[in-house]
Parts: structure tokens; sequence; C-alpha cells
């Protein structure tokens, strides 16, 4: 159920709204939105009688909410999210570049990155403290030590940083260095994590499941706005086929379905996404002309002898040309729409 405020409802209007929800024993999200405000309504398990709500003053009307998710989607928040990391508008008009190493290896690794991502036109960035690896022998990350480097490159650079939290042990550690934490594809569905996040006051970037369906990635999303965390990114980062030309099959279609269910933004992850540094060039360009808000993308100083994922990670002259040719690909999408929405010229 969604109660939509009318355009002149007024403050106590909206509170006396929510108060009533609260009575009924469920959860009120307040949604503002360009033109009026609308309540979202969780916690119930059936029906919410409309008449509860449609002779309440300033309400315009009460209607139900056909998909199974619902603070997530477009027909409760009709206007685009944008959320802000440190900043950056991802979901805004410009293209959000994210880049840096798969995993935070020493200061000096972190540091050179930082600086080639910045140099690059690079906005946040990325790397892992903490590793979620296949293998237990594998490299696991350097935990807060990663941490501290991570702050100690945002505090040289500008850079805000986007990091994982694997756990919910660590989580609180990870919330209080990130500008945006990233819940992985391997916890798409830890649901006890998911509801960490919605507790968080940071922004989440929640990177899709390796075999999730669009459903089960926005039903995820759900979880972290249903405890009240509207700040959430989402992000393809390929899916498993049957296709092992690439480590992951990048679904660019996800893109434009997100957009029309959801008003949550979406970014792509071309690294992940292929698994072949070769073709992380074509696939974010690609990401990019589909429409992606932007894109997460590994590079690594010294690819060859990274500790994690370094097949896939660009070199830093890489991702500058990388970089350039997305912005320009943006660039070029943003003003065919700018000019398809101005007024046609009234012949003289
Ligand atoms: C990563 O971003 O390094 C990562 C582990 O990604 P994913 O969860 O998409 O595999
Ligand atoms: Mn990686």
């Amino acid at each position: 159920m969604l109660i939509v405020m009318r355009a002149q409802a007024t403050e106590q209007d909206i509170a006396q709204v929510c108060a009533r929800i609260q009575s009924l024993g469920f959860r009120a999200h307040v949604m503002p939105g360009a033109e009026r405000t609308a309540v979202g309504i969780t916690g119930n398990h059936g029906a919410v009688p409309a008449e509860e709500f449609e002779g309440l003053p300033g309400v315009a009307e009460a209607i139900p909410v056909s998909k199974p998710y619902k603070l997530v989607s477009r027909e409760v928040k009709p206007d685009n999210t944008i959320v802000d990391v440190a900043g950056v508008q991802v979901g805004g008009a410009e293209l959000a570049l994210c880049a840096g190493p798969c995993a935070v290896e020493s200061q000096e690794q972190i540091l050179e990155s930082a600086r080639a991502v910045k140099a690059a036109g690079g906005q946040l960035l990325r790397g892992g403290a903490y590793k979620p690896r296949t293998s237990p022998y594998a490299f696991q990350g350097l935990g807060e030590e990663g941490l501290r480097y991570l702050a100690g490159a945002r505090a040289e650079t500008g850079l805000g940083i986007v990091t994982e939290a694997i756990d919910v042990e660590t989580f609180d550690l990870v919330e209080e260095y990130a500008d945006c934490i990233q819940i992985g594809a391997r916890n798409m569905q830890n649901f006890s994590l998911l509801r960490r996040a919605g507790r968080a006051r940071k922004p989440i970037l929640l990177k899709r499941g390796m075999s999730s369906t669009l459903e089960e990635f926005l039903m995820a999303a759900e979880y972290i706005l249903s405890e009240g965390n509207y700040q959430v990114i989402l992000c393809e980062r390929g899916v498993r086929t049957f296709a092992d030309h690439t480590r992951n099959t990048l679904d660019l279609s996800v893109v434009p379905a997100v957009q029309r269910l959801s008003h949550l933004p979406i970014i792509v992850d071309p690294s992940h996404g292929t698994g072949k540094r070769d073709k992380v060039h074509p696939m974010a360009l690609a990401a990019v002309a589909a429409g992606a808000s932007g894109l997460i993308v590994e590079v690594h100083p010294n690819p060859d002898r990274a500790l994690s994922d370094g097949y896939q990670s660009l070199f830093p002259d890489q991702f500058r040309e990388l970089a350039g040719e997305a912005r320009a690909i943006s660039a070029l999408l943003r003003s065919r729409a700018e000019a398809r929405s101005q007024p046609a010229a009234v012949p003289a």
C-alpha cells in the first residue's frame, strides 16, 4: 500500500499518516518526490485497508502496490534516486567513475592506485580490505589495516572510498571508514547482512548475485530500504552462464530493465563481468551506451603482481583511455536527450 499525499499536504498531514500506519503495527517510509510526497507501508502481511487513510487530511489516494518489492519500485517513487557518495552524485547527470584494485595490498599500492584513478578523472576509489575468496588459503585482505590505508588515500587525493563489508561482525568497522559500503555478489542474499546495511548511515553498493534474477536482485535491495536506508546503488557484475569465453556473462539488458522497474541508480562492473582485461574496455563502453549511471572498474598499478583479480585489472593508462571514452559517450547521450526534450522551434 502506498499513500499518495496531495501537493499541498502539510508536514502535519504527513505525520498523521505515519502515526496511523504505526498504530496499525506497520512501518512508514516517507518518500518525498518532485511534485508530491508518498508514504510507503511495510511490515504488513496482508492487505492494508485503504479506508484507514482515505479520509485523513492531505491524502490524495491510497493505492495497492502490485509488485512484491515496494520501496525500490517506481510505483512508489517515480523520480530517479540520486545517491550522494562523498559529493559524487550517482544517478545524476554525470557518469560516476569508481576504480581501484580488487584488494588493498599495501599502503604504497593503494596510494599509487588512488593517484592513477584521480589523474584519469575517476571520482571514487574502490579497494577491498575484507575479501570474499573462493579459497580459504587465498589472500583474504588486510582488514582494518587496509581500511586505514584507504582512509590515507582519501586524505591525500580527496577521492571517496568504496569498500566491501563481508559480514555483520566487521560491518561497524567498515562503516566507520567507508564512504560507500559494498555488498558483494556472494552476499546478495545474506539477509542478516542486508538488514545491517539497511541500518547503516552510509550509502550501499549492492552487487547482483551471480545467478540472481532481476526480482531477487530488487528484493535484496528492498531488505536494505525496508530498514530505513534509501541510499542504495545497484551494480550489475555478470551472471553465470554456459559461456566460457568470459568469467561471467555481463547482462547489460538488466540496466534498462532495472530502470523501468526501480528508481534506484544502476552501475556496471565490467571487470568481474568479463574477467578478462581485454574485454573490460569494450563492455564498459557498452554499459555506458546502455544507460548505466556509472562504472566500477578494477585498476592496479602492477596487475601482474596483484594478489587478486590481476588478469581482469586494467593498467592505469588503459583506465585513463577508458575514462575519456566513457565520458565522451555519456556526454553525447546526454546532449541528445537534452535536444529531444527541447520544445520544437516554432517556424517563422
Ligand atoms: C569485488 O568487487 O572485488 C568482488 C569480489 O566482486 P563480486 O562480489 O561482484 O564478485
Ligand atoms: Mn575483484
